[in-house]
C-alpha cells in the first residue's frame, strides 16, 4: 500500500526546447567572472538533454554563484546562506522525478553549510552539485573563505590568510557513501560542459568542484594554470569525462585514472602542483536516500490511515 507512485506526468504539449527556454534574467556577475561560462554550459545541457523546464529546479544558498537560479528559466529556490543542500534534498525527497541543479560557493558550502554538505553527500540523492570555488567570499566583498590560500590578502586578513585551506574534493572523498566527485576549470567551456553532462547522467549526488575565476578579488589564483596548460592534469578513462578533443588538445599532461579507485582519487584530489580535471571518483551502486524517503509520497489520506491502523494493530494485545 505504501509503495511509490511514479507517475508525476505533467499535461504539457510536446515541444522542442531551445536555449531561450532556459535563459532567465541577464546575469549580473562581473565581466570575466567564471560563473558566466558555467551558466551557459548548464543551459546547453538542458537543451541537449531536452529537460522539461517545468520539471527542472535550480537551488542555491547565498553568494555570487548563488544568483544562478535567477538566470535560469526553470523553477528555482534562492535560499539561505549554507542551506542550498537541505532545500535540494527536501525537494528530491518529495519529488524524485525533478532534475535538480545546485549552485553553491566555497564559503556557502564549505563554511556555514559544512554540516549540510557532509550529510547531503552521505544521503547521495540524485542531483548535480556545482561548487564554484573562487577561494574567496565575493558577494560580501573580499573575505577569507575556507579555500583561500595562505598569504591571500583579504578584508578579514589584510596581512594574508594564515591557515592551510580546506580541499573540497579531498574532503568529499572522505565522506561515507560518496558516489561521484569531478573537477573542472571554468575557462575551458568544452570541459565544463562535458563534466557537468557526465555528472547529470550519474544516478546519485554528483559533486563537481569548479575552479572559478574571480577577477574582482582573486585574479591571481588561477592565472598560472590558465596561461600554462601544463599545470592542468587531464584525467582520462572510458567511464570518465569524455570532452571533445578539440577543446582539450592543449592539455598534454594526461593520466589514465580509473574512477572506481577511491584511494587514487584521494591522492589526485590532494595534488597542489597541478589542477587535476576530470572524473576523480564514481560508484553508481551507492544507495540513494530518495529511494527510501519517497516511499509513501502521493498516497491518499485514506491509504495513510489504513496503513497507520495496520501498524497499530501489530501492537494489539
Ligand atoms: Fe564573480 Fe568575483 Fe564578481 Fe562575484 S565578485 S561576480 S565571483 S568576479
Amino acid at each position: 500500500m505504501f509503495g511509490l507512485k511514479t507517475d508525476w506526468s505533467l499535461e504539457t504539449l510536446p515541444r522542442y526546447f531551445t536555449l531561450e527556454d532556459y535563459e532567465g534574467g541577464t546575469a549580473r556577475w562581473c565581466p570575466g567572472c567564471g560563473d558566466h561560462g558555467v551558466l551557459s554550459a548548464v543551459q546547453k545541457i538542458c537543451r541537449d538533454e531536452q529537460l522539461v523546464p517545468e520539471k527542472t529546479v535550480c537551488v542555491s544558498g547565498i553568494g555570487c554563484s548563488s544568483r544562478f537560479p535567477h538566470y535560469m528559466k526553470t523553477y528555482g529556490f534562492h535560499g539561505l546562506h549554507g542551506r542550498a543542500l537541505p532545500v535540494a534534498c527536501g525537494i528530491k525527497a518529495r519529488r524524485p522525478d525533478l532534475t535538480i541543479w545546485v549552485a553553491t560557493g566555497d564559503g556557502d558550502c564549505c563554511s556555514i553549510g559544512a554540516a549540510h554538505w557532509v550529510h547531503a553527500i552521505r544521503y547521495n540523492m540524485d542531483m548535480v552539485v556545482m561548487l564554484f570555488d573562487n577561494n574567496v567570499y565575493g558577494l560580501t566583498k573580499n573575505q577569507t573563505s575556507p579555500t583561500s590560500r595562505p598569504g591571500l590578502k583579504t578584508n578579514t586578513h589584510p596581512r594574508g590568510a594564515v591557515l592551510p585551506p580546506l580541499n573540497p574534493s579531498e574532503t568529499t572523498l572522505g565522506i561515507a557513501n560518496v558516489s561521484f566527485v569531478a573537477q573542472t576549470v571554468d575557462w575551458n567551456p568544452v570541459h565544463v560542459y562535458a563534466t557537468l553532462r557526465r555528472a547529470y547522467h550519474h544516478k546519485g549526488l554528483s559533486f563537481v568542484r569548479i575552479f572559478q575565476r574571480c577577477p574582482q578579488y582573486t585574479p591571481r589564483v588561477f592565472e598560472d594554470a590558465q596561461r600554462d596548460p601544463s599545470l592542468i592534469m587531464l584525467l582520462e578513462h572510458e567511464d570518465g569525462v569524455r570532452a571533445d578533443e578539440a577543446g582539450t588538445k592543449i592539455y598534454k599532461n594526461r593520466v589514465a585514472h580509473d574512477p572506481r579507485d577511491l584511494n587514487k582519487a584521494r591522492e589526485l584530489a590532494a595534488r597542489e602542483d597541478v589542477l587535476p580535471i576530470g572524473l576523480l571518483y564514481c560508484d553508481p551502486t551507492r544507495p540513494r536516500y530518495e529511494e527510501f524517503s519517497s516511499v509513501g509520497v502521493d498516497v491518499t489520506i485514506e491509504e495513510k490511515m489504513q496503513a497507520l491502523d495496520k501498524e497499530i494493530d501489530r501492537f494489539a494485545i
